[in-house]
């Protein structure tokens, strides 16, 4: 089958409009037309060739659309349905069986392998194979295959623009906040970074019935948007001690942190600011990809302080999804409020206004 799909030739270079070949979908497989698909900055540093994925490649990994074709094993769903995607997991191995997908021992190799377990993909360019699959979907085109595990249907009426984050950026922000570090109510939390998955996880904190909700952000109008979210202080980083600054409202420390920078300064003075018994939830791609972290190991024990890996918050697809879906639908998750929608072809202009600041969540829409 003919699709458009936005390709990267090389490593740094842009998003490229072309016509690709998909192949029908396998008895297994399922082939979605797109219609809505989130950036997330994870297609940016893939795209930048830092993981090591092949190229040319068609990535995207927050695609919505309707399914246009099921493989003959398929039951989970139908043609027609709106479904959402989200990342791939084996479901056989031992984290996936112990309800623990995003931690599936075959999570690398499933979502940036770029084909199948055969080592076969779907995607063609005049006879040349092109690397697809990208988290078992490759949604960054018109059309799209993937398996059972990751789509989650949705209903017909669903805004496919809106939920499309779900996916990835929206589920790991909130759910690292709800699920990862579960936090309670009245509990103190403090986010860095204000970016999609920033703004989730303070949702995710009202949500969860936060008392206290600090967002550490060096934009303006992003810590602006943090306090009518919810949140009921912003810090400028920039402005002087963010650890003093945290102190001065919570004297005891945060109950919980999450860290969406990948700064690794900003994450050694996150350890600082932590409350007894206090939480720090690492989910931003640290940059440069190799930092450490060094901690005073007597200082870990006596405040018995956790510091915690987040893979996708900790979610359960088929399960948290559809809360969240409900959660946006009760007006709980105003997601809407920090999307900007731009047409397909314009991947490279949502990228750029992402860079800058000018959208917070860029999400393409397809015809
Ligand atoms: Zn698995
Ligand atoms: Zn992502």
């Amino acid at each position: 089958m003919d699709a458009i799909a936005a390709l990267v030739r090389e490593p740094n270079g842009p998003f490229q409009i072309e016509h690709i070949t998909i192949d029908a979908p396998r008895a297994d497989e399922i082939l979605v037309r797109i219609k809505a698909v989130g950036i997330c900055h994870t297609d940016i540093v893939v795209a930048s060739g830092a993981l090591g994925t092949p190229f040319p490649a068609v990535l995207g990994h927050e695609g919505a659309g309707i399914v246009e074709a099921v493989g003959a094993s398929v039951t989970k769903v139908a043609v027609g349905d709106k479904v959402l995607m989200t990342f791939n997991y084996c479901g056989t191995c031992v984290r996936c069986k112990g309800g623990d997908p995003a931690y599936c021992e075959n999570f690398s190799a499933l979502n940036f392998g770029c084909c199948r377990s055969d080592g076969s993909n779907a995607l063609h360019q005049h006879d040349a194979q092109l690397a697809g699959n990208f988290f078992g979907q490759s949604s960054f085109a018109s059309l799209a295959i993937a398996s059972e595990r990751n789509v989650v249907k949705v209903a017909a009426d669903a805004d496919l623009a809106t939920l499309a984050p779900l996916g990835c950026g929206v589920q790991t922000g909130a759910g690292g906040v709800i699920r990862s570090l579960a936090a309670k109510p009245g509990s103190s939390l403090v986010v860095m970074g204000g970016g999609a998955v920033g703004l989730s996880a303070v949702l995710g904190g009202v949500i969860a019935g936060c008392a206290t909700i600090i967002l550490i952000e060096p934009r303006a109008e992003r810590r602006a948007l943090a306090l009518s979210l919810g949140a009921h202080h912003a810090i400028d980083p920039k402005a002087g001690d963010t650890a003093a600054a945290v102190r001065a409202i919570l004297p005891g420390g945060a109950d919980n942190i999450i860290d969406t920078s990948g700064n690794p300064g900003a994450i050694a003075a996150a350890v600082t600011m932590l409350a007894a018994k206090g939480s720090l939830g690492l989910i931003g791609i640290p940059n440069p990809m190799d930092s450490a972290l060094t901690v005073s190991i007597l200082n870990l024990m006596v405040v018995g302080m956790t510091i915690k890996g987040i893979t996708e918050g900790d979610s359960l697809p088929d399960e948290f999804l559809p809360q969240l879906v409900a959660w946006q639908k009760a007006g709980k998750l105003p997601i809407e409020r920090f999307i900007k929608t731009y047409p397909f072809a314009k991947i490279n202009e949502a990228i750029e206004d992402s860079h800058h600041g000018h959208a917070v969540k860029a999400v393409l829409l397809l015809d």
